[in-house]
């Protein structure tokens, strides 16, 4: 897709206020003279999403949540629905990260309600997918993002195209060092995009399909200029301040 590059910065749980507060900061400086060519998102914890928000909402820097649950208000204790998101300033929310299915035990219906949730209230949604060491071992990495994308996706009503983007992230990649390389990920990418064309029943060029899995600022230009790659969700890098830059950087060469 031609268009502007989504780089994610998803923080997992890590950062207490002051040092959230402080990175945010660095980063509007660091990346000031890239944000109309790039859309940045940062993905903190919930505790630091108003500190965080407080520091970009005059930025063309957007934020974003880590999950979220799929009712608007209720009998949920320690649950945050998407209004509460929408409230806090968040623009997006990263749904299904396989850390959530694999530690957290979240089942492809619990996904498909939470993408359903946060479409409602308006958030856009990052639906994760992307297969595990063993079942790419048994050539069934097709296969189990299908399964991911139309558990996630079929039937959702769907207003505009750019409240959706997939991350496309191989478990074996997230936080190894060990990448998938551009061949692996273009045919992946290409394959999805195909797939989303008979699951959504809308044209799906315009849907931005990110990769995810080690990437860091030595090896973002030889990912992200890779066909149907429209942007990158970045784990580890994206702790470090000048490293999380360099890839906004890149993605907008
Ligand atoms: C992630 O958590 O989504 C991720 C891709 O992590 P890392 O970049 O550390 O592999």
């Amino acid at each position: 897709m031609k268009g502007k590059k989504l780089i994610v910065a998803n923080w997992k749980m890590n950062l207490l206020r002051k040092e959230s507060e402080n990175f945010a900061l660095k980063l509007v400086e660091l990346i000031k003279d890239y944000t109309s060519n790039v859309d940045v998102v940062l993905v903190p914890a919930y505790t630091l999403l108003d500190v965080v928000y407080d520091v970009i909402h005059r930025t063309d820097i957007q934020l974003g949540a880590q999950d979220v649950f799929w009712k608007d208000s209720g009998a949920f204790t320690g649950e945050v629905s998407p209004y509460m998101l929408k409230d806090v300033g968040c623009d997006w929310v990263i749904i299904g990260h396989s850390e959530r299915r694999n530690i957290l035990k979240e089942t492809d219906s619990m996904i498909r309600e939470k993408i359903h949730a946060s479409l409602k209230a308006g958030l856009k949604a990052i639906l994760c997918v992307g297969e595990t060491e063993e079942e790419r071992a048994k050539g069934k990495t097709v296969k189990t993002v299908e399964g991911q994308l139309v558990s996630g996706l079929k039937n959702q009503a769907l207003g505009d195209i750019s409240s959706l983007a997939i991350a496309y992230e191989p478990v074996w990649a997230i936080g190894t060092g060990n990448n998938a390389t551009p061949e692996e990920i273009g045919y992946v990418h290409s394959v999805i995009r195909d797939l989303l064309k008979d699951i959504l029943k809308v044209s799906a060029d315009k849907l931005r399909i990110l990769y995810g899995g080690s990437v860091t600022h030595e090896n973002i230009r030889e990912i992200i200029f890779t066909e149907n790659v429209d942007g990158a969700l970045v784990g580890g890098a994206s702790l470090d301040a000048y490293a999380f830059s360099n890839i906004v950087k890149v993605s907008g060469d």
